[in-house]
Parts: C-alpha cells; structure tokens; sequence
C-alpha cells in the first residue's frame, strides 16, 4: 500500500504531480502528515472529498502501531511498535529536566553482532522503511509528557546499514516543512561502516555524529564487535579526524564500560592516547546487564577512575545515566519480538 511518509518531500512533490494533482497538494499532505498529523485520510479537511476517499482506500496513514508502553520508575518509557507483519520494534523516551530524547531504532534485529548488546544476540529480520522510522516520532509523541526535544537514532539496528532509509526519514525529521527538528537536536550512532559514513558526512544531513567505538585498541574492539574486521576504527578516526575538523558540534565517542575488560585505568590512558589529535567528546556508559549476557557492569569507583584519566587529558567526558534498566529500556538492552 501506498505510504507518503516513504517520500521526502521533494520526491512526494513529483508523486503528487504523477498523480496528476496539483502540486500544492503535497504541502497540504505534509501538513497532515507531519505538521498536525490526523489518524484518517478524512481528516485533511482542505483536501476534496474525492481525494481523501481515494486516499483512504489505496494509502497506508501509519505503518506502526503503538502495542504497548512500560513505563520505568525513572520515568522513561519504552514504547512497544507494531508493524504490518506482527513485528515490534522498540522506542524509549527519555524525560531529563527541560529535555525529552526519544531513543528510535531503524531495524528490525542487527547484523553487527556486538557481543555486548542484547539487540546484537538476536537474529536480523530486516531494514526499517522511512515511514516505520518517522511514525516512531509521531506516534511517540503522543505519550510524552511534553514535545520531544532531541532524536537520537540509536535503537535497535546500525543506521548505517540502512542507509538510504535512514537518510530519508533523517530529510523528514529535520526540513522546516516536515517534523522541524534542528540538525543540532539529532544524532546519529554508528559503528562506522566506512564507505556509508564518508557519504553522510559529505553528502548528506549534517547530524550530530557519534562513534561506537568501545575499546581502546583495534584488538579489544574485535573481540568485542566483529564489524572491527571488515571497518577498522583507525580507519574511521582518520576519516573523522579529517573531515570533521570544523564542525561546530564535533563528533561523540561511545565507550561501553565493560568490567574487566575495557574499563581499567591503563585503558583509560590508552584510550587517551589515541584520541589526542581528535576533536571529540566522549561518553562513557557503564554497561548496562542483561539475562545470560558474557559482561558485567564495573563498580562507580573505576567509572569515575576512568573519567578521571580523560578529563586530565583534556577530553569533555561524560557518564550516560542508566536510564530505565527496569524496563530493559537502557542502552544495549532493546530487542525485538513477534506476536505467538
Ligand atoms: S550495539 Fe548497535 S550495532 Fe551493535 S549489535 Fe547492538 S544495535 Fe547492532
């Protein structure tokens, strides 16, 4: 079925005039869609009534549908998504003082198999489309408290392997005549695949980027992320060193604390070391534990040693707050399900 929020708004323009309608009905759709989004085609009140009839027999309004919402007591949700197929893909909002992050995701499962993350354990199913991105945003919406303020595309999948939606729904959440969103209120997690990335940071919206980068040297990373073989993180430090100089907002670096295994102040200091010529932030984010998982979260004491050694080093460092573990909504903890 046809479904318009498949479209940026440039291609929905050419749709609209395919169609043969007249032009300005794309900026009225937009409007319903995304402006004041309506849950009927019938809705659009300044579209003929034989163009929503037509509208509402052969196009899909939303390709999810809210399932269920938990709610942690910290506050932040966990928004369970429907899709067509019996799927549920994950969202979790994040309230934090004047604040509301909505986390999205933008596949189904992840092909990355980092051995830390819950989502990494489970099997791909396949690439979320535009429209399963963005009503993420519009459906979430209507649970939070207040206007979500900040996208993060760090849920469930690696955005960059689903690169061309995910630089649609990106066009959607940020142009003006869309959902509005600010460049500067969006950010883009990766793992770094190498050829995506370098297209993104050219060519396309300029998101705030974050590298998931979680050791210190290429032989930790690939025993923990397999991807460290095929998209090498000095690689990728190169080309973010290179093109990213200038930047207003320079990019995060994640680091998953692991116990034992990457969160020792030797570490630190190497990390430190590798990081000397970048212009970067780095967040550091206690692992967060789930049923059967190989790691355990380290003690507050190496977290704050660890933070120590990169703030004497110079870098803005920051510990992530566990947020919403009770609900398996904290980082790494997503995973998607099926209707039995
Ligand atoms: S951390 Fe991200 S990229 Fe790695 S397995 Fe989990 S969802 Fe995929």
């Amino acid at each position: 079925m046809l479904n318009f929020k498949n479209y940026t708004l440039k291609e929905l323009k050419k749709l609209v005039v395919d169609m043969e309608l007249e032009p300005y009905r794309a900026n009225q759709l937009a409007y319903w869609l995304y402006k004041n989004p309506v849950d009927s085609f019938m809705d659009m009140t300044n579209l003929p009534k034989s163009l929503r009839d037509e509208f509402e027999k052969s196009c899909q309004l939303f390709s999810l549908n809210i399932s269920d919402v938990l709610q942690s007591l910290d506050g932040t949700k966990k928004v369970l998504f429907e899709t067509d197929e019996g799927d549920y893909v994950e969202s979790v909002l994040i309230p934090d003082g004047e604040r509301l992050t909505l986390c999205v995701s933008t596949q189904i499962g992840c092909r990355m198999g980092c051995r830390f993350c819950l989502t990494g354990h489970q099997k791909f199913k396949r690439n979320l489309t535009p429209a399963e991105i963005v009503d993420q945003v519009i459906l979430a919406q209507r649970i939070g408290d207040s206007r979500i303020t900040n996208i993060v595309v760090m849920g469930m999948g690696e955005p960059l392997d689903n690169y061309h939606n995910v630089v649609k729904a990106l066009s959607l959440i940020t142009h003006p005549d869309a959902l509005g969103y600010s460049y500067r209120k969006v950010t883009l997690s990766t793992v770094g695949l190498i050829p995506e990335l370098k297209d993104l940071i050219t060519k396309g919206p300029k998101v705030t980027l974050s590298y998931s980068l979680n050791a210190p040297n290429p032989e930790k990373r690939r025993s923990i992320m397999p991807i460290e073989n095929r998209h090498p993180m000095m690689e990728v430090l190169r080309l973010l060193a290179e093109k990213t100089k200038h930047w207003r907002k320079p990019p995060t670096f994640e680091y998953v604390l692991l116990r034992g295994f990457n969160d020792s102040v030797g570490d630190a200091k190497e990390l430190a070391r590798l990081l000397k010529k970048l212009r970067c932030k780095v967040n550091l984010i206690p692992f967060n534990p789930w049923e059967g998982c190989p790691f355990e979260r380290p003690e507050e004491k190496r977290v704050l040693a660890f933070q120590e050694v990169l703030i004497e080093a110079g870098f803005s460092t920051f510990i992530r707050k566990s947020r919403g573990q009770d609900i398996l909504a904290a980082c790494g903890q997503l995973r998607w399900r099926y209707k039995m």
